[in-house]
C-alpha cells in the first residue's frame, strides 16, 4: 500500500512546511497555511512530462560547442504591443506567465494572438471554457483576426496534464497557450486543482517540456486584488517572463506590463483598447487618453508622464466642493489616496488653501493607474483649478514631483516628456526649475516654463498676464 504524504503550503507565497505554522516565515502573512496532499510514494520516480505514455530517455552531458542554435530566432506575432513587452517577439523554449484579474481580457488577448499566428502551429488548452464558448468568442473578434485562416490553430479543452502531454506529443505544436494554470491537475499529486502544490507541479511539467523541446509556453494565471487565489506569485521564480495584464474593468483601456524578463527589458509596456471585437493595440495612447472637448473646464490638468519607457499624456480631473457632511470626503480613482492627502496637506500648509472643509474627488481619465510621481504637479494644478473654479489654459501641460516643503522637484527623461507634449500640440509645459540643467540643447517649439515652489505655480496660473 502506498503512503500518502501531505505538507502545509503558504497560499500567498508557496512556502512549504512539514507542520502548520501561524505566520509564514517567508512572506510574514498570518493564517495562510493549508494542508495539501502531495504525492503517492509510488509516483515519485515518475515525474516528467515525457513519462506519460513512454519511458524517459536519459540525458547525457554534451560539449557546449555541440549545443545548436546560439542565435535565437524569435517568433514575431502580429501584435506589436505584445512583441514589444516580450522584448522583441516570443523566444523559443521560453515559459511566460500572464497574470491578471479574472475577466480583464487575458483569454481574449491570447486567443486573438494565437489565431493571428499564420506560420506557427498553436495549441490552445482551455480548462475554463468549452469548445463552443471559445468558438463563439473567436467569431466575435473576426475583425481583429481578419488575416487568420485558422488552419494552424488547435483547441483542447482538458485539465489533466497527462492527457495534455499525450496530445502534445502527437500534435507537436510550435506554441502552447494554457488558460489557465489554476485549472490544471497532474495525476502525480492528489491535491485539488488550484492548490499550491498542484499549480507548482503542473507549471514545472510545462517548464521541463518547454526547455526540452524548445517550444514556447504561455501560462495564463488569475490573481485577485487581495491575493485570495493562489498562483502567479508562486510561479514567478519558475518562469522566464512575467507579464501583468491590468486595467479597470469598467474602462476600455488595458496595460500589459513586463514584471520580469530574462530576454529583455522590464520597462516595456503595451496598451490596448478592449472592444467588443477583441483587443486593439493603441499606437498613440496620449491621443485617446485626453478627452476631446469644446471648451476648457475647471479642475482638469494634463500630466506628461512616463510609463515604462513610453511618454504618455494623461488627463487628471479634480472636483473640490464644499463639504455637506461633517467629515470631508477624499475619493480617488487611479491615484494613491495617501498621495492625494499629502498634496492637500502641502497646499494647506505652504499655500494657505483650506481644503479642510472641502470634499475632494480625483480621477485619472481612462481608468489607468499611474505610478510615475511626475503626475503630482498636474494633480496639484487640477486641485487648484477646481478650488478657484477657473479653467487652466488648454494648451498647457505639467511634469513635476511635489515635495513636502512645497518644492517642485525634478523628474527623469524630461526631454522625452517635452517632446511628447510638443507632438500633441501643447504650447507650454510647466517643469521643475531643477530640471533646467538636464534639458538638452535641443530646440523645442514648445515654451518650457520652470517653477521652484507651489506658490510660484499658483501665481503663474492665476495671477500672471500670460493667461
Ligand atoms: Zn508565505
Amino acid at each position: 500500500m502506498s503512503k500518502v504524504k501531505t505538507a502545509y503550503f503558504c497560499q500567498n507565497c508557496g512556502y512549504e512546511s512539514v507542520k502548520w505554522v501561524g505566520q509564514c516565515p517567508s512572506c510574514s502573512q498570518w493564517n495562510t497555511f493549508v494542508e495539501e496532499l502531495i504525492q503517492n510514494e509510488d509516483n515519485k520516480s515518475n515525474n516528467s512530462w515525457k513519462n506519460y505514455g513512454e519511458p524517459a530517455k536519459s540525458n547525457r552531458s554534451i560539449l557546449l560547442n555541440e549545443v545548436k542554435g546560439s542565435e535565437e530566432r524569435r517568433i514575431l506575432t502580429t501584435d506589436a504591443e505584445l512583441n514589444r513587452v516580450l522584448g522583441g517577439g516570443i523566444v523559443p523554449g521560453s515559459i511566460v506567465l500572464v497574470a491578471g484579474e479574472p475577466g480583464i481580457g487575458k483569454s481574449t488577448l491570447f486567443l486573438q494572438n494565437g489565431l493571428n499566428l499564420k506560420d506557427v502551429s498553436v495549441l490552445y488548452i482551455s480548462g475554463e471554457e468549452s469548445e463552443l464558448q471559445i468558438k463563439m468568442r473567436a467569431d466575435r473578434m473576426k475583425a481583429q483576426t481578419a488575416g487568420s485562416t485558422g488552419k494552424n490553430f488547435y483547441l483542447l479543452t482538458e485539465t489533466s496534464t497527462q492527457i495534455i502531454f499525450q496530445e502534445i506529443k502527437k500534435l507537436k505544436p510550435q506554441l502552447v497557450i494554457v488558460d489557465s494554470v489554476q485549472t490544471l491537475r497532474t495525476p502525480l499529486i492528489d491535491s485539488s486543482p488550484g492548490s499550491v502544490s498542484q499549480i507548482r507541479e503542473c507549471a514545472s511539467e510545462f517548464q521541463r517540456f518547454a526547455k526540452e523541446t524548445n517550444t514556447p509556453v504561455f501560462l495564463i494565471g488569475h490573481i485577485t486584488k487581495d491575493g485570495s487565489i493562489a498562483g502567479p506569485k508562486i510561479l514567478e521564480h519558475m518562469v522566464d517572463t512575467v507579464l501583468q495584464f491590468e486595467g479597470d474593468r469598467h474602462y476600455a483601456y488595458r496595460i500589459l506590463r513586463t514584471l520580469k524578463n530574462r530576454f529583455g527589458s522590464t520597462d516595456e509596456l503595451g496598451i490596448y483598447e478592449m472592444t467588443d471585437k477583441g483587443m486593439r493595440g493603441v499606437n498613440n495612447p496620449s491621443e485617446v487618453l485626453i478627452t476631446q472637448k469644446d471648451e476648457q473646464l475647471s479642475g482638469i490638468a494634463i500630466a506628461a508622464t512616463i510609463e515604462g519607457i513610453r511618454p504618455l499624456l494623461i488627463e487628471v480631473q479634480a472636483l473640490v466642493t464644499q463639504s455637506v457632511y461633517g467629515t470631508p470626503q477624499r475619493t480617488v480613482s487611479g491615484f494613491d489616496l495617501r498621495r492625494l492627502q499629502l498634496l492637500l496637506a502641502v497646499l494647506e500648509k505652504r499655500g494657505g488653501f483650506h481644503f479642510g472643509l472641502k470634499d475632494v474627488f480625483l480621477n485619472i481619465a481612462g481608468g489607468i493607474k499611474v505610478e510615475d510621481p511626475s503626475i503630482d504637479l498636474a494633480v496639484l494644478c487640477a486641485l487648484l483649478s477646481s478650488f478657484e473654479d477657473t479653467p487652466l489654459h488648454e494648451e498647457i501641460c505639467f511634469a513635476g514631483e511635489v515635495g513636502l516643503s512645497g518644492e517642485i522637484r525634478a523628474v527623469n527623461r524630461i526631454d522625452q516628456r517635452i517632446g511628447e507634449a510638443e507632438k500633441l500640440g501643447f504650447k507650454k509645459i510647466l517643469v521643475s526649475k531643477y530640471n533646467q540643467k538636464g534639458l538638452s540643447k535641443q530646440k523645442f517649439n514648445i515654451q518650457v516654463v520652470t517653477v521652484a515652489r507651489v506658490e510660484e505655480v499658483y501665481r503663474y496660473l492665476f495671477n500672471s498676464s500670460a493667461q
